[in-house]
């Protein structure tokens, strides 16, 4: 595995408003710092509501000009695919940037974050050609039919873990829609989409059409959340801000939203499954990019008949983990996206060790060497975690593992569900029945049997109770991104 090697510092980073490339209206830049080393990698513009208002008006533009909407499918079906290959062709430009930017190794970026990314694009240029409506037999002499129009013009909010790919997942099916978009992605990782604004305005999307505003969260997201002018807001992060997107909407123009929030999910082992792969799939399952993804595996249930041995298992992986680096292609975990995370992360396993959970491995920060510089966290196991302990109800966002044990599969599920989030869940088990009665049983938007971390273009993703709302990719992703209007013609 080659890493690139990318001039330092960056490029500056600029808004993309109606095609051009600017700085914030007030003149103001954030900067953007790699969390491994605490080295500034550029800065880009502090987008505030005037920025925002600008690029809402250029896609507003573009959306009732119709310069993308109404050309002709196949042509946008090629564009929408050209984006994809322009994600393939600069993949060690983007994973190297992604690393980077948010801590992550650039193994991981170049495996995890890069190719889902141009796939989705693949994905949503054949739905061009094929979104569209039914004709409905009805009562009386009338021809009814639906139309499936684009909902207009989309605001698209990011989180910092996966900034290319939770980007990608909207602006693909926005695109085949035939929406027009402004994104503001996350104050911390910006830097991707910039790049992917800028190939789709290099693959033939029309000026105006894909905006990005780079800003802080309570000042460009806010703006857009209340803008007039925008019709729906796609959203990937915190519950927190989904409640203020939900009154913001709610203070101005009902906006509709889909929302794709954390989750604290359940990873259950039974005792007849295959112990060795659901060790390995535990052990990604929280470990993956740090801890830091919305579906990791945070809560171990493991069959009293062989939770000591699993959780002793898991704990000798954890503690020979390779933290360090990002770049060094030997890594296993780099460092966390910030010192607020970080710090954010150490205080959940204080709270582990005061309710009285037993710290396995791990529960501290790491600052050997080259570490100290940056925000690492050792990979942590709790065993003897209860049900109701903040460790296994709060979203860490870290490497931390709350291990609890069940009796039979009447408490796996009650213990399963008993958190606010429903976002993804897994059950190891060989009996056939055990496991679609467990898929049945468990409140999430994903049930994953004998696997972890299943994700592919065709299938949706989204989450259920507060995990959010909406779907992200697979053709069910298409409804969030239009509407449906029914024409009623008189025959007589
Ligand atoms: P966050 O809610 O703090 O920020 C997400 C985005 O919202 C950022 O772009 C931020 O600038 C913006 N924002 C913040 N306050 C805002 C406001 N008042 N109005 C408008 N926009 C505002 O979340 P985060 O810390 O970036 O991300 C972590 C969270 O994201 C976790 O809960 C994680 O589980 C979730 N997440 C979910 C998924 C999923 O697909 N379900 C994927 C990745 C992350």
């Amino acid at each position: 595995m080659e890493a690139v090697s990318l001039a330092m510092p960056l490029e500056l980073g600029k808004l993309l408003v109606d095609g051009k490339e600017e700085d914030a209206v007030t003149g103001k830049t954030i900067p953007v710092t790699n969390p491994a080393t605490g080295e500034q990698l550029t800065t880009v513009p502090d987008g505030a509501a005037a920025d925002v208002d600008r690029a809402v008006g250029a896609a507003r533009r573009t959306f009732e000009t119709g310069v993308w909407r109404k050309m002709k499918v196949s042509q946008r079906e090629k564009i929408i695919w050209r984006i994809g290959e322009l994600i393939e062709k600069n993949k060690e430009e983007l994973g190297m940037l992604e690393s980077l930017n948010n801590g992550k190794t650039y193994r991981e970026a170049l495996r995890g974050d890069i190719p889902p990314s141009w796939d989705v694009f693949y994905y949503y240029a054949g739905w061009a050609r094929k979104i569209y409506g039914e004709t409905i037999p009805v009562d009386g002499e009338y021809l009814n039919y639906t139309l499936r129009e684009p909902v207009g013009v989309v605001g698209m909010i990011t989180a910092w873990n996966y900034p290319l790919l939770l980007a990608a997942w909207k602006v693909a099916p926005a695109l085949a829609t035939g929406c027009s978009m402004v994104i503001k992605p996350s104050e911390m990782t910006p830097l991707t989409t910039l790049k992917l604004a800028r190939y789709c305005l290099e693959a033939g999307v029309p000026e105006g059409v894909v905006n990005v505003v780079t800003g802080y969260g309570p000042a460009a997201g806010d703006a857009l959340a209340r803008h007039m002018d925008v019709d729906k807001i796609a959203f990937t992060g915190s519950i927190r801000t989904a409640r203020a997107l939900l009154k913001a909407s709610a203070e101005s123009n009902l906006k509709r939203l889909s929302l794709e929030l954390g989750g604290k999910s359940p990873n259950i082992i039974f005792p007849d499954s295959d112990l060795d792969r659901a060790r390995k799939a535990a052990f990604w399952g929280i470990y993956a990019n740090k801890g830091e993804v919305c579906s990791a595996g945070s809560r171990l249930l493991v069959h009293e008949a062989i939770y000591d041995k699993f959780v002793s298992e898991l704990a000798n992986l954890a503690s020979r983990m390779k933290i360090g680096d990002p770049l060094d292609p030997s890594t296993e975990m780099g460092s966390q996206i910030s010192q607020a995370q970080m710090e954010r992360i150490l205080s959940y396993i204080e709270a582990g060790k005061q309710e009285g959970a037993q710290l396995v491995c791990g529960g501290e920060r790491d600052t050997e060497g080259a570490k100290a510089k940056g925000f690492y966290v050792k990979p942590t196991i709790f065993a003897g975690v209860k049900p109701q302990m903040k460790i296994a109800q709060e979203e860490i966002f870290g490497p931390v593992l709350a291990a609890l044990k069940f009796r039979d599969e009447e408490e796996a599920v009650a213990i399963a569900n008993s958190t606010v989030y429903g976002l993804v869940s897994a059950v190891w088990t060989r009996d056939i029945r055990l496991a679609h009665r467990m898929a049945q049983k468990i409140k999430a938007g994903s049930v994953w049997i004998n696997d972890y971390n299943c994700f592919d273009s065709s299938s949706p993703f989204g989450g259920a109770k507060q995990s959010g709302f909406g779907r992200e990719m697979g053709a069910y992703a298409l409804d969030s991104y239009t509407q449906v209007k029914s024409v009623w013609i008189a025959l007589e």
